[in-house]
């Protein structure tokens, strides 16, 4: 039997081929085998080990270095200050260590806490330069990362010139998808047979580390930005005070960053935040806690792997135990089959959990998912129920292996499974499965916005014959509509008037409405932008598209395979016989430019009266409410401000000077 010491040697040598594994699986390849609580697990492990034998601890341990490595085919850019990671804090008992750590290396100095989100996302640094945005790279190993500058281009947060012209700037941040963007790029996927991203950090680290810039630009990307790398030209003493400057500069800020003046009050924050993260539009994983004085900070230092003035509270894994009573299989707009498991109901990350889904056939046969076997779940990107494993020691020997079905389950068709993908497909382009969840989509809010026609209508509208394809919504009368299960003469009214309002919608959302493979709605909108018209697209030839910036071969392709199929041209046909628009308007987009805008205003202006400023901010579709909050997009700031030019720095709300508002107006005039 070999010593306790031998033993631990051996363990932390399995721990760090193991971790390894799963960083390149991670950091490369953006696609985890684990979850990451099941990584935190091995990691902790790991530190466990080199604590209690530090004798043991080797230079490349994964304990002692950032994760990341270059992908192949980027160039690589060394950072100038290194990017680092962050140390973790699992629970409030860590978090009361790292302040004594704080407080013992400050000895009699006051110590000020900022607490912010930790967005679940990719870190990367923005370089700028006399106010232009010059360069950007990733994070990698904290020393180099790789040169993503044409794609951080195309993510619109990114301001490619600062509101100020700062001599130099390096500014870093954490770019990520929002939830709904995941979801929707991960359903599209689905749809296609591609593999799924595991969740919205890896879905928005696998795009940004896409070697061509056209796939970033489809792919919904944010940013927020957290903090500084190097700067010059101005003053600063504090980290709070450095995210105030950057909103001004016109960088996003998250606004949920706070300052504190003692841990309880920053572990208050931080249990606050436990819940509240699952009403996020984006996934936080976490609360980063910095010392708000940079010069503590300063003196403090880092480690080759993280600073000791910072610290990531860690949400604990929101994980259940329930039962899966079922296994069934939906059928897609594209004829796939989906399975998804009934679960015993149970409350998971805010919400009563009732089904998972299982993606698919290759899923199910990894996990080994039985009906009847009592499983782990969690929700993926803090959205997607998921199966994480199977608690196997509780089976019984009564659970059933679930045995894919050689017919479509809706038509009966003999399914398919095309070499080299995951799914498997119902090719019936008739059956009523993907016709109604073709419809579904038709009517969606981001396709053609049709209020008030659920699936709950249109299966009845396609069970009693009324409609057979998209183009038949726009012959259904009141009679049609009164006479169904939950209609009445109202909400039959106005179903009818929201089938006829669509037919003005551009084009662009009736392409994407179409369910034209690969086309989402960002290639429906360059689509109907370059051509103008449904007749000239249809024209287009392959050559002719794939020649458009962000338009790749799958699309093209696509698109001429869609106008050349008979069926496809005779209705569209139909939709324009039924008065459906089939042109791109520019002109409304441009008439409005500052729609959806929220304005204050504060202080005198030179040029305007408060009147004529309101009544030119409206014209141009902008909306001014007297006080600054949260939704407010921009403050106007002229001669003596008040207190509102304060709330929208404290808030982080873009702050214009006279001369900016007149730049961002004239234009229009
Ligand atoms: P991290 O993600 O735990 O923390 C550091 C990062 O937080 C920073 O680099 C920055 O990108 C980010 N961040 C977000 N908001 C921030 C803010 N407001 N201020 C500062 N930073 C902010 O560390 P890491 O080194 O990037 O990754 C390690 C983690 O990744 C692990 O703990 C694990 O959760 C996950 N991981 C999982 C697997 C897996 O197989 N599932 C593998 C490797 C890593």
């Amino acid at each position: 039997m070999a010593n306790p010491l031998e033993r631990a040697r051996e363990r932390a040598q399995t721990l760090r081929r193991e971790i390894a594994d799963h960083d390149y699986r991670y950091y490369v390849l953006d696609s985890p085998l684990i979850t990451d609580a099941q990584y935190d697990q091995l990691m902790r492990e790991l530190l466990a080990i080199e604590k209690q034998y530090p004798e043991l601890v080797t230079p490349d341990s994964p304990t002692q270095r950032v994760g990341g490595k270059p992908r192949e085919g980027f160039v690589t850019v060394a950072h100038r200050t290194p990017m680092l990671s962050l140390a973790n804090a699992f629970g409030e008992e860590e978090l009361r260590d790292f302040d004594r750590r704080v407080r013992a290396a400050l000895p009699g100095e006051k110590v000020e806490y900022v607490v912010e989100l930790k967005i679940d996302g990719l870190a990367v640094s923005l370089w700028y330069e006399n106010g232009l945005f010059v360069r950007g790279a990733t994070r990698g190993d904290g020393e180099t990362g790789e040169d993503i500058t044409p794609n951080l281009k195309t993510i619109p947060a990114i301001p490619l010139r600062l509101r100020e012209n700062v001599p130099a700037l390096e500014v870093r941040g954490e770019v990520y998808m929002t939830k709904e963007a995941f979801l929707n790029l991960n359903e599209a996927r689905e749809e296609a047979g591609e593999p799924l991203f595991a969740n919205p950090r890896n879905a928005a680290a696998g795009s940004l580390r896409q070697l061509d810039p056209a796939v970033t630009a489809a792919r919904k990307l944010n940013i927020f930005v957290y903090g500084l790398g190097f700067w010059e030209g101005k003053d600063l003493s504090e980290h709070a005070a450095s995210l105030q400057w950057l909103g001004k500069l016109g960088l996003p800020v998250n606004r949920h960053f706070r300052v504190f003046g003692d841990m309880a009050e920053v572990i208050a924050y931080c249990t606050r935040w436990q819940q509240e993260r699952f009403d996020l539009p984006y996934a936080a994983d976490g609360m980063v806690i910095k010392v708000n004085s940079l010069d503590q900070q300063a003196r403090l230092g880092a480690t080759m792997k993280s600073p000791r003035w910072a610290i990531a509270y860690k949400f604990p894994a929101e994980e259940a135990k329930t039962m899966v009573k079922d296994i069934i299989l939906r059928v897609g707009r594209t004829g796939v089959l989906t399975p998804t498991a009934v679960l015993e109901p149970v409350r998971l990350a805010g919400t009563t959990v009732t089904k998972a889904t299982l993606h698919n056939e290759d899923m199910i046969k990894e996990k080994d998912v039985r009906v009847g076997d009592t499983v782990l779940v969690h929700k993926a990107g803090d959205i997607i129920p998921e199966v994480i494993s199977v608690v196997k020691e509780a089976r019984t020997g009564r659970e059933k292996v679930f045995v894919w079905p050689e017919r479509c389950p809706e038509c009966g068709s003999r399914v398919v499974r095309p070499a080299g993908e995951a799914a498997v497909r119902c090719p019936n382009v008739a059956c009523p499965a993907r016709l109604r969840e073709g419809l579904i989509h038709f009517v969606s809010r981001a396709a053609m916005d049709i209020m008030g026609l659920g699936p709950a209508i249109l299966g009845q509208l396609l069970d009693k014959g009324l409609v057979r394809d998209p183009a038949d919504l726009y012959q259904l009368c009141y009679e049609d509509l009164v006479n169904l299960e939950r209609m009445g003469p109202k909400s039959s009214q106005n179903l009818l008037a929201a089938i006829a309002a669509s037919k003005t919608n551009p084009l662009h959302r009736l392409l994407f409405a179409l369910g034209i493979r690969h086309v989402g709605e960002r290639a429906a909108k360059i689509l109907a932008e370059r051509f103008g018209s449904m007749e000239r697209l249809s024209r287009a030839s392959f050559e002719e598209l794939v020649a458009i910036p962000e338009i790749g071969p799958k699309i093209a392709e696509s698109v001429v395979d869609f106008f050349t199929t008979e069926k496809n041209r005779e209705l569209i046909q139909k939709l324009a016989a039924a008065g459906v628009n089939m042109q791109e308007e520019k002109a409304p987009v441009q008439a409005k430019p500052l729609a959806g805008k929220l304005f204050v205003l504060t202080g005198a202006l030179s040029r305007y009266t408060r009147q004529q400023a309101q009544e030119l901010i409206e014209s141009l579709g902008g909306r001014v409410t007297s006080s600054v909050s949260k939704k407010t997009d921009y403050v106007v700031v002229g001669e003596d401000p008040g207190s509102k030019y304060e709330k929208a720095v404290a808030l982080g709300v873009p702050v214009l000077r006279e001369e900016d508002f007149v730049e961002l107006i004239k234009p229009f005039l």
